[in-house]
């Protein structure tokens, strides 16, 4: 997510956009949505249900999974998939909001950056084909971290 913006203001312009669409955010939404921002990591429908119900215990799965739907389609989230099957969702500011992604197969930490040399030899590479132009890049490398608390060597046998 761009650091630019303040979590507030992220939830600002969330909010100003819902009502240009002539929607009117809930309580409860506004508790997910905050919590999801604040969090400000890739997490599951799962996850952040777990998150949320902490404050407020009557929140439930289809209410979590519709209002990060609802980000989507604004564009303040981006569903990802890190090869283990689980859909996770990171948190944008509204904008098109392009990084990639180093995941640990070991440990499934996550880490975001954003390379402009690599995307500008990318773009070099599609051109180089014939008649095309970058439209989209989504990079994730797979890695194994070498941090002590990370079971990557149990990992590593199974890919
Ligand atoms: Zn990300
Ligand atoms: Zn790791």
């Amino acid at each position: 997510m761009s650091e630019m913006l303040s979590q507030q203001e992220v939830l600002d312009r969330f909010h100003a956009r819902l009502g240009a669409s002539g929607l009117k955010s809930t309580q409860q939404r506004d508790v997910i949505v905050a919590r999801f921002f604040e969090l400000g990591r890739h997490i599951s429908v799962e996850e952040l249900l777990e998150e949320v119900r902490r404050t407020a215990p009557r929140i439930g799965y289809a209410t979590v999974y519709r209002t990060l739907k609802l980000l989507v389609e604004h564009r303040f989230a981006t569903p990802r998939q890190f090869g283990d099957g689980q859909t996770r969702f990171d948190p944008a500011d509204g904008d098109d909001d392009e990084h990639d992604h180093i995941i640990c197969l070991g440990c499934r930490r996550v880490l975001e950056f954003s390379d402009p040399t690599i995307t500008a030899r990318i773009q070099g590479v599609v051109a180089a084909q014939g008649e095309f132009e970058l439209a989209r890049q989504r990079l994730e490398l797979y890695v194994h971290c070498k941090t002590e608390a990370c079971p990557h060597l149990a990992a590593a046998t199974h890919r």
